[in-house]
């Protein structure tokens, strides 16, 4: 399997290229494929149409930067395999929608003379070094295997790839991604107790062991505290769930 690591790699034998504006794909009220297994409340809260805080600039910010360079890694792809590439490919199904960020269609190649035909689905992440050690995040792996998931049940020979470009050291780093069925169906569970919960109107309640200080409720990033948009829907001042 051809990964990101050796078009990068081929990439930097090569002179230097203009790359395009980022993608930026419009929000959408459909229960987000990419958040399962992460925090359940929040999906609800969100489709049931709850105010959300503004993300603040800095974020923004951030958030456009990283959106560079995830396109910076998808023309790796482009310029290689151009008419085998799809970008954004939408996968919809009963139960909400995913972005597949690169889709490539490989038809007809040969690979050691054996006739080969598949799919590669790459989801591309960006990060800073400083948190190497805790990669591939769990949460992406989830969402590429429900994208194997789904994919799969129409396509035969779909592999699946996690790619992080580290924005302050410029590399990149490819993890494969296999499918683990008893984790996918945790995954399906969480969006029909979602779904469920999206249809009676009532938002989920905050999970246990979650924290107000705590992520995904709220963080750290290079020392600037951050919080989830929607927790004035969950955390008093002091630091009490609202039931
Ligand atoms: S504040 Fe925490 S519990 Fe509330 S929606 Fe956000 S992540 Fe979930």
């Amino acid at each position: 399997m051809i990964t990101t690591l050796d078009l990068w790699r081929k990439r930097q034998e090569k002179p230097k290229h203009q790359y395009t504006k980022p993608y930026d794909p419009s929000p959408s009220k459909h229960l987000h494929l990419s958040q399962a297994g992460g925090c359940a409340r929040k999906e609800t809260l969100r489709l049931l149409g709850y105010p959300a805080e503004p993300t603040p600039s800095t974020m923004q910010e951030r958030w456009d930067q990283g959106k560079f360079w995830e396109e910076f890694v998808a023309a790796l792809w482009q310029a290689e395999y151009g008419s085998e590439i799809m970008r954004q490919v939408p996968l919809e199904t009963d139960y909400g929608i995913g972005y597949i960020d690169v889709l490539r269609i490989q038809t007809g190649t040969r690979l050691d003379d054996d006739p080969v035909s598949g799919y590669h689905i790459i989801e591309i992440k960006t990060t800073t070094s400083d948190k190497r050690n805790w990669l591939p995040d769990k949460g992406y792996i989830d969402q590429l295997m429900l994208y194997g998931h789904f994919f799969g049940e129409h396509h035969t020979n779909v592999t699946l790839e996690l790619v992080y470009f580290v924005m302050d050291t410029r590399e990149i780093l490819s993890y494969p991604v296999e499918m683990d069925r008893e984790r996918v169906g945790v995954l399906l569970s969480w969006l029909h107790m979602v779904q469920f919960a999206v249809q009676d109107k009532d938002p989920l309640p905050v999970q246990a062991g979650y924290r107000p200080n705590k992520f995904p409720c709220s963080w750290l990033t290079a020392k600037v505290p951050g919080h989830c948009a929607f927790y004035d829907h969950c955390w008093t001042e002091s630091g009490h769930v609202i039931e």
